[in-house]
């Protein structure tokens, strides 16, 4: 029997990926939506999941696609019913609020999945594959995209808590964290924060790795013409550059085999992995891109730039 869903925050990620993932998911039936604006056509609809949960008894899980801001509420109130919960990246507003809600999931045995949708990428896995065993000497991350064209109007990513130019950034730390065979901190960083808003529009990072290679970050929201998502890192055994946010993979300049393509390639793997943690009675919650988050906020020297508008 397929898990009967419900969809929280139907924005432009509910609409793009969730709403048709879970339309094909044989594994997921959409039974319910909330949202405080709109609704789903020819579903049960309501202003807020707390509504939702009244009123809809049989929703076994929810997706959180609203802003990180606010949807540990959510999460702790589905918990509370004994409804599994998926985190739209990144978790929550805060490490905290993630710590906490792993916590209570566990304590009232239902499962948490901290999704991180670029991991799912097609080429992630045999990036992955490929780095192990191998030695980094250098890893260079460019993520540069145009905020007006992917967000556009999207407030909220630079309210306090928007995280600006890191709520696509953190998706590029999502798949260093899962491919690169040894752990990472920060070293430096500088953030710019246009003068008018509450979070960075672009930002430098200098990581190292445990045995001290240099892995360096380039993020920057403001970048127009060709779009940049790529992930290049020297090893001792070649060079493997991962472009297009995890689909594409060459070693030495030669094209390598990825999983499949197309509009859903990350999203319908990831539905899966629910299915099969609610299956298995298991929880994901991997906060390692998001502590890299925290820590450029902590330690990342603070720039004044221009001010924004959409
Ligand atoms: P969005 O288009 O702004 O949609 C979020 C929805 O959440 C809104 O439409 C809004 O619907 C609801 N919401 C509830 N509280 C809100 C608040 N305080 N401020 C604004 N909206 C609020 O955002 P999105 O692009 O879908 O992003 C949502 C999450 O998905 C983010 O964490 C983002 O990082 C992640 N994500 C986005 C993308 C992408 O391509 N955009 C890709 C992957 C992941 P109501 O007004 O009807 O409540």
């Amino acid at each position: 029997m397929p898990v009967k869903l419900a969809i929280v925050g139907v924005g432009k990620i509910a609409r793009d990926q969730h709403l048709p993932v879970i339309a094909a998911s044989p594994d997921f039936e959409l039974a319910a939506a909330a949202s405080r604006s709109t609704g789903v056509e020819g579903v049960k609809s309501f202003t807020s999941l707390a509504e939702l949960l009244d009123a809809c008894p049989e929703v076994e899980a929810v997706s959180l696609c609203t802003p990180p801001v606010g949807r540990a509420q959510d999460a702790r109130l589905a918990i509370s019913r004994g409804v599994h919960v998926l985190l739209e990246k990144p978790p929550a507003a805060t490490l905290s609020e993630v710590d906490d809600l792993a916590r209570r999931a566990q304590a009232a045995g239902v499962t948490l999945f901290a999704s991180w949708h670029s991991r799912f990428a097609p080429a992630v896995p045999a990036a992955k594959a490929w780095l192990q065993g191998r030695t980094v000497r250098a890893a260079r991350i460019t993520w540069k995209e145009d905020v007006r064209v992917w967000h556009p109007g999207q407030e909220w990513i630079f309210a306090p808590g928007g995280m600006g130019v890191f709520d696509p950034g953190v998706n590029a730390l999502s798949i260093v964290t899962e491919i690169l065979p040894e752990t990472f901190a920060l070293r430096r960083g500088r953030l710019v924060f246009p003068s008018n808003r509450q979070a960075p529009i672009a930002a430098e990072l200098a990581f190292e790795d445990a045995r001290g290679a240099p892995i360096a970050a380039e993020l920057d929201f403001l970048h127009t013409g060709d779009q940049r998502w790529d992930i290049e890192v020297e090893t001792d055994g070649g060079r493997l550059v991962l472009s297009k946010g995890g689909s594409e993979m060459t070693v030495d300049g030669t094209a390598a085999t990825a999983g499949a393509h197309g509009p859903h390639a990350e999203y319908a793997p990831l539905y899966a992995h629910f299915a099969r943690l609610i299956a298995e009675r298991r929880s994901d919650v991997d906060v390692a891109p998001f502590r890299h988050v925290a820590d450029a906020f902590m330690i990342g020297e603070r720039v004044e730039g221009p001010a924004f508008a959409f």
